[in-house]
């Protein structure tokens, strides 16, 4: 496209876009007031989310924390719980460090100012541009998926918008077609266009008010823009779930634990678990032969007779109400032990054996409960939960797990240091009921376990 033939489209570009956008907007709650703090928790709560999941989160949202100043002062816990379901939480934990930065840099202010909020905590180029662009009419642009893929179908750009350079090309365009005194209205008109007109899959050109100019309609090439090479699919992973429930007084409960304080998901609670082993590393074990699984089978046979004794006035007896649960955890000791060394494809081998080794927590798998999937960003799981039996936490925690698991403990009489008293669990840990679900954050995937399972047992 000539600069001059460019330049006629984009002004088109603004004048048809904005007279469709007065028309057609949606009546969404963050646009119902330039209020900058809540066009901020807006925009983050719809990157990745699509527009109907996000409104009923945002509104509980501002409920809970109607000012930068509420969000600042409020437990990470509460927001986590609120946000729990969106998904991609550092967007929370970022979003509320954010607020936390403006009460101590701004007086609980949004500045005003480029500089100043492109350093709040979380965020980009994108959310900075969406801040000042409709709180406060800055002229600057707001460039995100949508944006890129309107403006490389009307303008025909060829460039691959994976690439930081296209996206770096993208803004420059996109600040040099904004109108002047209607920044907020451009972007979002135009985000709104790629949301409800020029869908990823199927443009709806014929109703589009920029049809009679757009370049990539009039090539036919629509559908093949953007340009976008491929990420690289997420990392296939299995984990193995431990449904540990409790009986005597923590009957009806089950055992979950916080996660570390960063990295994926960080301290948000979930069930225990640790990742399968691959299928080299399964034959690898068969191959190790007898001695390890026997090994295994006596660390397992100890822990379950130091739990029961324990148990003060506990009997041998499996907690799980299900005649299938009672007739797999019948036997006891010598069963249950056995079990765990040959069933379930070794998985109850790997899990009880994993879990002894990173958290020096002893469990008895008994059956399989359910499988789950879920997708982040980077890793696909793949999440196998198997309800399980509660031994004890090893006392010393993670060394003492280390030495048990090399086959020191596993001797006959020998002892663990005292298993760790069933009430008295390590930081992290806690024993929860369906009244905790409405406390704690969880992610989707361990939520939904969470819930079947209490919903089952009820
Ligand atoms: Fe998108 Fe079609 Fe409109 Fe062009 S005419 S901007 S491809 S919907």
């Amino acid at each position: 496209m000539s600069r001059e033939k460019a330049e006629t489209a984009a002004g088109f570009f603004a004048r048809e876009l904005l007279d469709w956008y007065d028309a057609n907007k949606r009546d969404l709650p963050w646009r119902r007031d330039r209020d900058p703090y809540r066009i901020w928790v807006s925009e983050v709560m719809l990157q990745q989310t699509r527009v109907d999941t996000v409104i009923p989160y945002y509104e509980r949202f501002m409920q809970r924390f109607p000012t930068v100043r509420h969000l600042a002062e409020a437990p990470e816990e509460e927001v986590l719980k609120c946000w729990e379901g969106l998904g991609y939480y550092s967007r929370a934990r970022n979003l509320q460090a954010g607020a936390r930065q403006v009460v101590e840099r701004h007086g609980g202010i949004i500045p005003d100012d480029k500089a100043a909020v492109s350093l709040l905590k979380g965020v980009g180029p994108y959310t900075a541009g969406a801040i000042l662009s409709i709180a406060f009419n800055r002229t600057e642009p707001a460039v995100d998926g949508n944006v890129m893929r309107v403006l490389s179908r009307f303008f025909l750009l060829e460039d691959d918008i994976a690439k930081p350079s296209s996206r770096a090309k993208i803004e420059r365009l996109a600040a040099s077609i904004i109108p002047e005194g209607r920044a907020g209205d451009f972007n979002q008109a135009v985000m709104e266009l790629g949301a409800l007109v020029c869908t990823p899959k199927s443009p709806g050109c014929l109703l589009c008010p920029v049809l009679a100019q757009c370049a990539g309609r009039a090539a036919g090439r629509e559908r093949e823009l953007p340009v976008k090479s491929k990420a690289k699919p997420p990392r296939p992973e299995t984990r193995l779930a431990a449904l540990v429930e409790g009986r005597g007084e923590r009957a009806g409960k089950v055992l979950v634990r916080r996660r570390p304080d960063s990295g994926l998901l960080a301290r948000m609670w979930e069930l225990p678990h640790v990742l399968a082993p691959d299928e080299a590393a399964r034959s690898r074990g068969r191959a190790a032969g007898a001695a390890a699984l026997a090994a295994d089978a006596a660390v397992l046979a100890h822990a379950t007779i130091l739990a029961d004794a324990k148990a003060a006035g506990v009997p041998e007896a499996p907690a799980v109400a299900d005649a299938d649960d009672s007739a797999a955890s019948a036997g006891a000791v010598a069963a249950g032990a056995s079990m765990a060394g040959a069933a379930g494809d070794g998985r109850f081998d790997a899990l009880s054996r994993g879990l002894a080794e990173e958290a020096g927590l002893l469990v008895r798998p008994v059956r399989l409960w359910s499988e789950e999937e879920h997708v982040f960003s980077h890793i696909r799981w793949k999440v196998d939960v198997y309800l399980a039996e509660f031994g004890f936490f090893l006392a010393g925690g993670r060394e003492a797990a280390a030495g048990a698991a090399g086959g020191v403990a596993a001797e006959p009489g020998a002892s663990y240091g005292g298993p760790s008293d069933a009430d008295d669990l390590p930081d992290g840990w806690l024993w929860i009921g369906p009244e905790d679900m409405a406390s704690l954050a969880f992610p989707n995937v361990f939520l939904r376990i969470l819930n079947d399972y209490f919903t089952r047992r009820a």
